[in-house]
C-alpha cells in the first residue's frame, strides 16, 4: 500500500459517517468505513466484492452509474437514493459524492447520510429486537423455536443450560448433533423421538410431555405453532425444570401412603387388642350380672350383690371404652363399612329409648313420650343410627338434673328428617360448644362427676356424615340443649323387621334343644348358664367346631348357635359340613360373633346363617332369634 492509501484507509477507519470509496470505472467498493459496515450489515470482505450499483438499486442509480462509467464526473451534494441492506432491507438515504485521485487511480467517495426518519425506525426496531432478546433471556423457560421444516431457528440461554448443551456442540450449528444430544438424555428415547416428530407435525395443535433425563431431572416440555399475520411459520419448544416440584409431591405421597399404611397397623392393631379384651370383658359382665341376680333376694349377700354390681359397671366402662376407640380408629381409617338401607325410624326410636330407660331411671331422669311422625323414613345404617341416637340420649340423661327431662322428636327438615334430643340439663356454654365435636373432649363441670369418654359426639358426627347428614347443637347454660341429626330421606317399605319388637316382652319359648359351638371357655358358660334358666331349654355346648359337628349328629338339636371363630375350623365350615348332610342340614344357624361389623352380619346371611347376633348379646333378643327360629319347625 502506498503512503497516500495508507493515509486513506486511516482516515476513513477514523470517520463516523457512512463513507464508501469505489473505482469509478468498475464502480467496485474500493474502501468502506465502519460506520458503513455497521449499518448497511454487510461484513467488511463482502463490501470489497461489491459494485455501488449492487448497494445502490433505485432504476434511477441504474442510469447515474452508467453516466459515471461512461466518463462523467459530478460532485453531487444531498441527493435522495435508496440502499439496499445486507437483510434484503431497503432504506431512504442522502449521498454526496466527492471525485478524487488516487496514484493515478480515478476515484469516487461516498458519503451516505441515512435519512432522520430512517434511522428513528431503525433503531427502533434495533431496541425491540434487545427487549425481544433480553425477555427471552431473563424467563425460567429454556426456549427453542423451529422453522417449519423443523430446523432449528433460535434458541435462549437456558435452553443449553437446561440440557447442558457444551458450546462446542452450540458452535457447530448442526440441527442433528443437537437433536441427537437431547435425545440421548432422556430415559426413553424413542417416546422422546415420537413426541418431536408429533409435535413438528401437529401444525396449529400444542403439544405436552413430561421427560425423565437419565440425571434423575424431570422437564416438561412444551410445543406451540409460531403464528405470524395468521401463518405458521415454525414452532416454539418451552422447556421447564420441574424435578423440584415432582419430588416434592413424590416425597408428599410417599409421605401419604406411610402415614396410611401406619394408620392401617394401627387400626389393626386397636381390632386385634379389642377382640382380644372384648372375649374375658363378656364374660366378667356376664358372670357379674348373673351374680348380681343371684344375690338379688337374699339380704345376707347384700354386699356381694354390691361387688358385683361394681364389676359390672367397671368392665362395661371398660368395654365401652375399647369399643369407642376401636369405631373412631375404624372411621378415620374409612375402615367403617355402613350398610345403608331405607329404615323406619319408629322402631329405631322406640328401640333407643328401651334401651336408655335403665340409665334415665338411674339418674331419676324423666323422658318424654317421643313426638313421631306417621311415616318417616331414613336413608341409614341401622345399627349406626341406633348408635348416634343412644350416644346423643345418654348425654341428655348424664349431662341432667334430677327430675329433669329427655325429649326426642323426628320432624322433616330440607335435608331428609331430623332427630333432635333435647334436654333441660345442665346446658353447654358457646366456647364450650366449639370443643364438643374434638376426640376426647370433655366439657362443662359435670364431666368429673359423669362417666364418658369423650369420643362419643366426635364420632357420631363422622357417622352423621358418612351417612351424608349432619349432627349438631344449639345450648343454653342452665337451660339445656338440643343435640340434632339430619338424614337423607329413606323410600317406604312396607315390612316390618326384628327391630320393631320390644325387647322388653317376655317371650314363651318352644320346648327344644339349642348346641352352642364356642371355644372361649368363658363365653361358653355365660350363655350355657344363661340359656339354662329358661326351662323350656335343653343346652348341649362344644369347644370346638368338630366335636359341634359330631354333635349335632348325634343329638339332632333344634337350633345352632356358634361362634365365628372357633378354634379348629370357622363357623362358616361348620356350617358349610352341615348342610351338606341332609340329616343335619335343616338344623337353623345363629352366628354368635364379637365382630360386629355390618360387613360380617351380611355375610354371615349370605353363607346360610339364619341369624346374626352381636357379643355381647342382649339375651332377650337371642331368646327372641330362638323362638323365632326353631317354632317353624313344629308341626
Ligand atoms: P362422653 O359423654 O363420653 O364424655 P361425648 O363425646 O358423648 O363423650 O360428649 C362430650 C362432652 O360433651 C361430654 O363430656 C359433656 O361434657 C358434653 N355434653 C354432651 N352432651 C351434653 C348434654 N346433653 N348436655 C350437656 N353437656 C353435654
Amino acid at each position: 500500500m502506498t503512503v497516500n492509501k495508507m493515509y486513506a484507509a486511516i482516515l476513513l477507519g477514523l470517520c463516523d459517517d457512512i463513507v464508501i470509496v469505489i473505482n469509478s470505472e468498475s464502480l467496485l467498493i474500493k474502501a468502506a468505513s465502519p460506520a458503513a459496515v455497521r449499518w448497511l450489515g454487510y461484513e467488511s470482505s463482502q463490501l470489497m466484492q461489491m459494485q455501488i450499483t449492487d448497494l445502490e438499486c433505485a432504476l434511477t442509480d441504474y442510469f447515474f452509474w452508467e453516466d459515471i462509467r461512461n466518463g462523467n464526473r459530478p460532485n453531487l451534494q444531498g441527493i435522495a437514493g435508496l440502499y439496499k441492506l445486507a437483510n434484503e432491507e431497503v432504506i431512504n438515504v442522502e449521498k454526496s459524492l466527492q471525485t478524487l485521485e488516487c496514484d493515478g487511480e480515478s476515484l469516487i467517495a461516498i458519503k451516505v447520510r441515512i435519512t432522520e426518519e430512517q434511522k428513528t425506525v431503525a433503531e427502533a426496531l434495533e431496541r425491540n429486537a434487545a427487549v425481544l432478546r433480553a425477555t427471552l433471556e431473563s424467563t425460567s423457560y429454556g426456549i427453542l423455536v423451529c422453522d417449519v421444516d423443523g430446523h432449528i431457528a433460535n434458541m435462549n440461554r437456558r435452553f443449553a443450560e437446561l440440557w447442558e448443551l457444551s458450546d462446542t456442540l452450540l458452535q457447530k450449528g448442526d440441527d442433528k448433533a443437537l437433536y441427537a444430544a437431547l435425545v440421548a438424555q432422556v430415559v426413553d428415547p424413542q417416546r422422546a423421538d415420537e413426541w418431536v416428530v408429533a409435535s413438528l407435525g401437529a401444525r396449529d395443535r400444542d403439544t405436552f410431555e413430561v421427560f425423565t433425563l437419565h440425571s434423575g431431572r424431570v422437564l416438561e416440555a412444551r410445543s406451540q405453532p409460531q403464528i405470524a399475520q395468521d401463518q405458521v411459520i415454525g414452532r416454539v419448544f418451552t422447556v421447564e425444570d420441574v424435578t423440584v416440584r415432582v419430588q416434592a409431591q413424590r416425597d408428599l405421597e410417599a409421605a401419604r401412603d406411610k402415614a396410611e399404611s401406619a394408620s392401617r397397623a394401627k387400626t389393626d392393631f386397636l381390632s386385634h387388642m379389642s377382640h382380644e379384651l372384648r372375649t374375658p370383658l363378656n364374660a366378667i359382665i356376664g358372670f357379674a350380672q348373673l351374680g348380681h341376680q343371684d344375690c338379688a333376694d337374699l339380704a345376707a349377700h347384700a354386699e356381694y350383690k354390691e361387688k358385683f354390681r361394681i364389676i359390672v359397671s367397671a368392665a362395661t366402662h371398660l368395654l365401652n371404652l375399647i369399643n369407642e376407640v376401636l369405631n373412631l380408629a375404624q372411621v378415620e381409617a374409612g375402615k367403617i363399612e355402613l350398610r345403608i338401607v331405607s329404615l323406619d325410624v319408629k322402631p329405631v326410636v322406640q328401640d333407643c329409648l328401651t334401651l336408655v330407660q335403665s340409665l334415665a331411671d338411674k339418674y331419676d331422669v324423666i323422658l318424654g313420650i317421643p313426638d313421631l311422625p306417621e311415616q318417616a323414613w331414613v336413608k341409614a345404617d341401622g345399627m349406626r343410627l341406633k348408635q348416634m341416637l343412644l350416644n346423643l340420649l345418654s348425654n341428655a340423661i348424664k349431662y341432667n338434673k334430677p327430675k329433669g327431662h329427655v325429649w326426642l322428636s323426628v320432624s322433616a327438615c330440607d335435608r331428609g328428617w331430623r332427630f333432635a334430643v333435647i334436654d333441660d340439663g345442665i346446658g353447654i356454654s358457646i366456647s364450650d360448644q366449639a370443643k364438643l365435636f374434638g376426640e376426647f373432649s370433655r366439657v362443662g363441670r359435670k364431666q368429673w362427676q359423669v362417666e364418658g369418654t369423650g369420643i362419643g359426639l366426635a364420632f357420631s358426627r363422622k357417622l352423621a356424615q358418612l351417612m351424608q347428614g349432619e349432627l349438631g347443637v344449639t345450648s343454653a347454660p342452665e337451660q339445656g340443649s338440643c343435640f340434632w341429626i339430619e338424614l337423607p330421606k329413606g323410600d317406604v317399605q312396607q315390612f316390618e323387621g326384628l327391630d320393631a319388637v320390644s325387647l322388653k316382652t317376655e317371650l314363651a319359648l318352644p320346648v327344644c334343644t339349642v348346641l352352642y359351638i364356642e371355644d372361649d371357655a368363658f363365653s361358653r358358660k355365660l350363655i350355657e348358664t344363661a340359656l339354662r334358666r329358661r326351662p323350656e331349654l335343653t343346652v348341649l355346648s362344644a369347644e370346638s367346631g368338630r366335636k359341634g359337628i359330631a354333635l349335632a349328629r348325634e343329638k339332632h338339636p333344634d337350633l345352632i348357635i356358634s361362634d365365628h371363630h372357633i378354634g379348629d375350623i370357622s363357623g362358616y365350615e361348620v356350617l358349610a359340613q352341615l348342610a351338606a348332610d341332609p340329616a343335619t342340614r335343616s338344623i337353623p344357624m345363629l352366628m354368635l360373633s364379637a365382630g360386629g361389623s355390618a360387613e360380617e352380619h351380611q355375610q354371615a346371611l349370605q353363607a346360610g346363617f339364619r341369624r346374626y347376633l352381636n357379643k355381647p348379646v342382649q339375651l332377650p333378643l337371642l331368646f327372641r332369634a330362638i323362638a323365632e327360629l326353631v317354632y317353624p319347625r313344629l308341626p
